[in-house]
């Protein structure tokens, strides 16, 4: 894939308007009520560049999942009343997507003037990417500006399609996406190391093969760890395992060496005798039979903070252990303190080891937190994202 794409700030927005692709899939309580607008106030920087500039933007998103039909309980409204706040201008919003409302309020909109469409995933035309309902939002406007990298791998109307139809080009959320993560594949400052973690090897077969053929060290933590170790013969307990993955977790460690790839393991852990936010944590290098690895031990920790202070780029994503529960969160929050402090370029995927710097405090610390879990994945995976590929080269 290309990462070196035109961005809102290589072409002329004056008196035009633009369709704008936002990631507005905001948490909700049962009330309605926004709970986190982390991503409204991400999306300022490129709506506030196109409004300075004289364009007329007409924002879009989807929210949670209606299934292809008009659902209250999913309406955007209430993100355009914080779009306003945020913004401090008015936000139109069309009670539609692609009908009368929205597009008698696209066409009234002048320079300087935003508007909201109703939730994109309201039709399944959307997830479908069907090209006339395509067709249909492209035409209420002169450009499209993608700056959704949560959905980039998805092609979807509104993330792919629309450029079939019109010029487009990245905001500044997916711009800095495509640079940093694209330069670590491109051109990585080395060492180059990924820590990888969470609970499925099946999951991560993708990235991991690809980081294989990029990275010097890959450190393993989370619960895939315990497949790698029972694939290399080691007791695991009553950990979490996938057994139908062992010759593929030998395969995978095989390909590392043939490739002079360090491919790293715990050596401790904290375990206990259950699943639970209860569970006592002890620290052993064997597992016993009854006990169920937590969380790496602190030796290994320490380990992997110390490969961290010496690399120059790290791709980290999928926690330690089950850091939801503080008696086995240390072995994530070392690894996450050790990354704020390295002078490594820091990469965080998205979900889960965004939640744990976020909530640990030290996400503001790293250079880059992924807005998007899945996207990042596949971008680490080196595969094409639509909601890239469709947009034009510089
Ligand atoms: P993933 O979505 O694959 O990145 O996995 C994230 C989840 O992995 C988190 O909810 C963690 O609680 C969980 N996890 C990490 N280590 C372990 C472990 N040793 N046993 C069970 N779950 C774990």
């Amino acid at each position: 894939m290309r990462y070196n794409k035109k961005s809102v700030e290589n072409i002329d927005v004056a008196q035009k308007k633009a369709l704008v692709r936002c990631d507005f899939n905001v948490p909700q309580d049962a009330n309605g009520v926004i709970t986190a607008d982390k991503r409204i106030v991400e999306s300022l920087p490129t709506l506030k560049y196109l409004l300075d500039r004289g364009a007329a933007v007409i924002a879009c998103s989807h929210l949670g999942r209606p299934k292809g039909q008009f659902n209250p309980k999913y309406s955007l409204a209430p993100v355009a009343e914080r779009l306003a706040d945020l913004l401090g201008k008015p936000v139109v919003f069309a009670n539609d997507v692609v009908g009368e409302d929205a597009k008698a309020k696209a066409n009234a909109l002048r320079p300087g003037e935003i508007m909201l469409l109703e939730n994109v995933r309201f039709h399944a035309e959307e997830e479908k990417n069907d090209s006339g309902f395509a067709k249909q939002l492209a035409e209420m406007a002169d450009f499209f500006v993608n700056d959704a990298f949560g959905t980039a791998h998805r092609a979807h109307a509104s993330t792919a399609g629309v450029a079939d139809h019109l010029p487009a080009v990245c905001g500044f959320l997916i711009q800095k996406e495509i640079g940093i993560m694209g330069r670590a594949l491109e051109n990585p400052k080395r060492p180059f190391l990924a820590v990888l973690g969470g609970v499925k090897v099946s999951d991560k077969i993708g990235v991991i093969n690809s980081l294989i053929e990029k990275c010097d060290t890959i450190l393993i933590g989370g619960a895939m760890a315990y497949t790698f170790k029972k694939a290399c013969g080691r007791p695991i307990g009553t950990s979490k395992c996938e057994e139908d993955k062992l010759e593929l977790a030998k395969d995978l460690m095989l390909a590392a060496l043939g490739k002079g790839v360090r491919f790293l393991l715990p050596s401790d852990q904290l375990v206990s005798d259950h699943f639970g936010p209860d569970a006592k944590p002890v620290a052993v290098r064997d597992i016993p039979d009854d006990m169920m690895g937590m969380d790496i031990g602190p030796e290994t920790a320490e380990r992997y903070a110390d490969e961290i202070k010496r690399a120059g780029t790290v791709v980290w994503n999928g926690p330690m252990g089950v850091f939801e529960f503080p008696d086995f969160a240390e072995g994530t929050q070392t690894v996450a303190r050790a990354l704020s402090k390295a002078d490594a370029v820091s990469i965080l995927g998205g979900g889960d080891s965004a939640a744990a710097a976020e909530k640990f405090g030290f996400a503001d610390r790293m250079d880059h937190v992924s807005t998007g879990g899945g996207a990042s994945l596949e971008f680490l995976e080196g595969l094409e994202l639509p909601g890239i590929a469709c947009l034009a080269d510089k």
